[in-house]
């Protein structure tokens, strides 16, 4: 019994550490975002495979915490969500992305992950427009990306917004298709202009037949849909190699060129970084 009291006190104790962390972090975001301070976008590269041109840019979001350095947006997000944050994150985010993008010589597009919370609110379409009336980039180089968990939910108030942003002429990406559930239903249900295969099916697809199988199933279906297919997490030459052979028309990933800031962003991540 006694025992039985001590592990969950301990038990208690681990969960009281957790959230306090968790508090502190939602705090420390609240403040990042207040004063712009400490957030970043990298962006990504994502090539043709055809004409070797960079079609997009992928805008990844960075945070550097004052007291513990950089932190992966796949622990922040997620906080970010649960906190109500998304939203004002996300409107910087495309914010940002849109004004950078305007300045780009190359004419590509620019790629932005939208959280599923920031669908299904009706308030999507007004942060993009904001966005692309303040940076005055043209809506056809903006891309939205969306995971299939995002339209989960509220499906039907998630499409409409997706609708409503896809009417004005900003192109819709599905993310990280394969991983989530009902893809195909989901393929139906909307006019998506790019799939993207998880990085996951392009790693495994070197050793594993079926997994190069997929891969090459999905680059088949975009074609016939009249879509783009990007193929993630392209690491190695074989790997690029594997999916240009299975008819992936867009790659993105290390061998092809990692998330980098821009050029205005150097300096000060430079002081950050240094010891
Ligand atoms: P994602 O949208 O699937 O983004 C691709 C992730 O794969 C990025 O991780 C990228 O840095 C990483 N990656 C790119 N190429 C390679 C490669 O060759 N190999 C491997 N192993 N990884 C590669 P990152 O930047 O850590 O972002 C993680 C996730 O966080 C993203 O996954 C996205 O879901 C979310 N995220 C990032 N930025 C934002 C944002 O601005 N808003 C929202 N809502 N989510 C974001
Ligand atoms: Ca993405
Ligand atoms: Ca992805
Ligand atoms: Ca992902």
């Amino acid at each position: 019994k006694a025992a039985g009291k001590r592990t969950f006190r301990l038990f208690c104790t681990e969960m009281e550490v957790r959230l306090h962390e968790r508090v502190r972090l939602e705090a420390k975001l609240r403040a990042a975002l207040a004063d712009m301070d400490g957030l970043f976008l990298y962006y990504q590269p994502i090539t043709d495979v055809r004409t070797r041109a960079v079609t997009a840019r992928e805008a990844l979001i960075r945070w550097h915490h004052p007291g513990r350095g950089w932190i992966s947006p796949a622990e922040f997000i997620p906080i970010a969500e649960e906190s109500g944050l998304i939203r004002d994150l996300g409107a910087w985010v495309l914010r940002r992305a849109c004004e950078d993008a305007a300045s780009w010589e190359d004419g590509a597009r620019v790629a932005v992950n939208v959280s599923p919370r920031q669908l299904g609110t009706g308030t999507l379409a007004s942060a993009v427009l904001d966005a692309l009336f303040a940076s005055g980039l043209s809506p056809d180089r903006l891309e939205i990306e969306v995971t299939e968990s995002a339209l989960l939910g509220d499906e039907k108030a998630g499409l409409a917004d997706l609708r409503r942003i896809r009417d004005m002429g900003v192109r819709v990406a599905l993310d990280d298709f394969g991983t989530g559930f009902s893809s195909l239903a989901h393929l139906r249900a909307f006019p998506f202009d790019k799939i993207k295969i998880d990085g996951s099916f392009v790693r495994d697809a070197v050793q594993r037949p079926d997994c190069a199988a997929i891969v090459g199933v999905v680059a088949d279906l975009g074609r016939r849909l009249g879509v783009t297919t990007v193929a993630e997490g392209v690491e190695t030459q074989a790997h690029l190699d594997l999916v240009i052979a299975e008819g992936c028309s867009e790659v993105q990933g290390y061998l092809l060129g990692r998330p980098a800031p821009r050029a205005a962003d150097l300096p000060r991540i430079a002081d950050l970084t240094a010891p």
